[in-house]
């Protein structure tokens, strides 16, 4: 990542070569160490020098992390430059160190390939040794973290600086609009990102749009959404990027568009556009599955927590999640946190909050953290006071908390489709007229989806036969096909005719043999009772 950054801070550099950044640029042929020196100020003691080929980055990176160090200036050659040349029959990249007290001759080597981090290794401890040499004390302390974007920020956590932030307790609401966008960027954009999906990528799709179809949390036509997806998933052997883009643009259209287009963060929206968002998301969603399975399953003794909830969201977050880091701490997690040990349907909601507590504190203080949402553990006292006592996690309260909390999901800016209108009269007279919209909230059960959309599959095969058939006819075949659809209808037609006056005839021909017996019976009906 860290030169993947720097390529992005290097393009800028071409662009506009501001003047207060160091020249990330690699030193021009004709340079010899005399020149170099002589151009560096006289309080830097080492001269470093990376020989790397084009691109350059862990030159760069270097050139970046020591422009401000007081002891060490840094350069980037080729090995075609000459002091290469002179110095160099090294692996590259390749760090030489060269010393102001003796110019000319090589004070340092490396033997093998180094990259960023062992250059960076070997520089921080000159550093240190001239810092202490010098009576300067330390190092001066890291730049804030803005303007030195290659250092973590200072570690805050449980310390005072987190404590002085006050808590924005809107980051603490489930909100339906984060999670529909969290599941628009993730089927537009984190699950077509390989060309082809297929192997163990498709198996883990498979389990997890399953999952989703089973417990995703929202209104019906999302659910309807999810559950025409897993018919349409599982019946493949392999899915090209395109052909799964357009099969949930196809569903998004038939339903309405239940999932917004773009991704708006309401709780998970960061203080900079770049942090938060879509993680913040998906563990959102993550919890609302948990919980909705739990509140679905407690009674069911044939429910497998880790083969019909965790395993399939371990696989989709393993294979899917585009922080290749994030995938692979939480693979180690579903190792170290035995995620094999789970067998209670309740254990669904706590294995999954324990181990985001796990990566919250691991997180706490690292440079992806928006610095105005610090991590905390969560949830934090003031959100559930009884979940504590002497600050230990009571796991019963927890629970307890954790159902309310992910079951009460708010629908802040969520603008329902389809909307109708109301208008009120008295004496034949429009006195109001409103815009009311179906309620967002209105979510509805997955066993029900199932039934609906079963019954519908009925309904199409029932009606679909001669409805394909005649999307496809040419004209003249269209009149055959028509001129037999109606001599099947009137022979259907006559039967029954047939069959009415023949139980009409057989009616009349009994009441004749029995008229008498059968007026009698009418009228004296009362007397024969008493
Ligand atoms: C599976 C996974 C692994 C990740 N691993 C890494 C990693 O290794 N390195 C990295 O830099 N980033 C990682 N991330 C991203 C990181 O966890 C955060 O999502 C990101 O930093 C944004 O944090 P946030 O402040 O929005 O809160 P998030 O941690 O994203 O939490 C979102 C919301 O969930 C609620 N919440 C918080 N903790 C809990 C809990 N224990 N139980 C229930 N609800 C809770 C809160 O309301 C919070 O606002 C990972 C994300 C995921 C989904």
């Amino acid at each position: 990542m860290t030169l993947d950054v720097v390529k992005l801070v290097r393009a800028d550099f071409q662009k506009s070569r501001p003047s207060t950044w160091p020249k990330i640029e690699g030193t021009p042929s004709t340079i010899n160490l005399e020149q170099l020196w002589s151009s560096m100020d006289s309080t830097k003691q080492i001269l470093a020098v990376i020989i790397e080929e084009d691109p350059f980055l862990n030159g760069f990176a270097t050139i970046i992390e020591y422009h401000k160090n007081p002891f060490i200036n840094s350069i980037v050659i080729p090995s075609s430059h000459q002091i290469a040349q002179q110095f160099g029959g090294v692996s590259l990249p390749a760090l030489l160190v060269f010393k102001r007290d003796n110019p000319q001759s090589l004070e340092y080597s490396s033997k093998e390939a180094v990259d960023f981090n062992a250059i960076k290794k070997k520089l921080d401890e000159y550093t240190s040794n001239l810092a202490e040499s010098n009576h300067q004390g330390p190092p001066p302390p890291p730049a804030p973290h803005a303007n030195n974007p290659l250092e973590p920020s200072p570690h805050p956590a449980g310390g005072k600086q987190m404590d002085n932030i006050p808590i924005d307790f809107n980051q603490y609401k489930v909100q339906q609009l984060d999670v529909a966008s969290a599941l628009n960027y993730m089927l537009n954009q984190e699950i077509p990102r390989k060309p082809i999906i297929d192997g163990e990528k498709l198996s883990a799709l498979k389990g997890w749009i399953h999952l989703l179809k089973k417990y995703v949390p929202g209104t019906a036509p999302i659910r309807r959404l999810f559950y025409r997806l897993d018919e349409w998933t599982q019946l493949q052997s392999s899915i090209k990027a395109e052909d799964w883009i357009e099969k949930v643009e196809s569903l998004q259209r038939d339903l309405g568009h239940p999932l917004p287009s773009n991704s708006t963060w309401i709780a998970c929206k960061g203080s900079q556009a770049y942090l938060r968002g879509y993680t913040c998301g998906l563990w959102t969603l993550m919890h609302a599955l948990t919980v909705q399975a739990y509140n679905d399953e407690k009674h069911n003794s044939a429910f497998k927590p880790v083969v019909e909830v965790l395993e399939p969201l371990h696989q989709f977050i393993f294979n899917y999640l585009s922080c290749e880091v994030c995938a692979k701490n939480f693979h180690h997690m579903t190792e170290s946190n035995q995620l094999s040990l789970v067998t209670r349907p309740e254990d669904t909601v706590l294995w999954l909050w324990r181990a985001h507590n796990n990566v919250n504190k691991r997180l706490s203080g690292d440079a992806s953290e928006d610095p105005k949402y610090p991590k905390r553990q969560f949830p934090p006292p003031a959100l559930c006071p009884d979940c504590y006592i002497n600050g230990i996690p009571m796991e019963d309260k927890i629970l307890e908390f954790m159902v309310r909390y992910y079951s009460d999901i708010r629908t802040d800016e969520v603008f329902p489709q389809p909307g109708y209108k109301m208008t009120e009269f008295e004496n034949g007279k429009i006195q109001k007229v409103a815009n009311k919209h179906l309620n967002p909230k209105f979510a509805i059960h997955a066993d029900k989806i199932d039934k609906l959309e079963e019954a519908e599959a009925r309904l199409r095969e029932i009606d679909g036969g001669p409805k394909r058939h005649w999307k496809n006819l040419d004209s003249d075949s269209y009149a055959a096909a028509a001129n037999t659809q109606t001599a099947d209808r009137s022979t259907f037609y006559f039967v029954w005719i047939v069959i009415i006056v023949a139980a009409l005839a057989f009616a009349y021909m009994k009441y004749r043999q029995n008229r008498s017996k059968f007026w009698k019976t009418l009228y004296y009906y009362n007397d024969y009772k008493v």
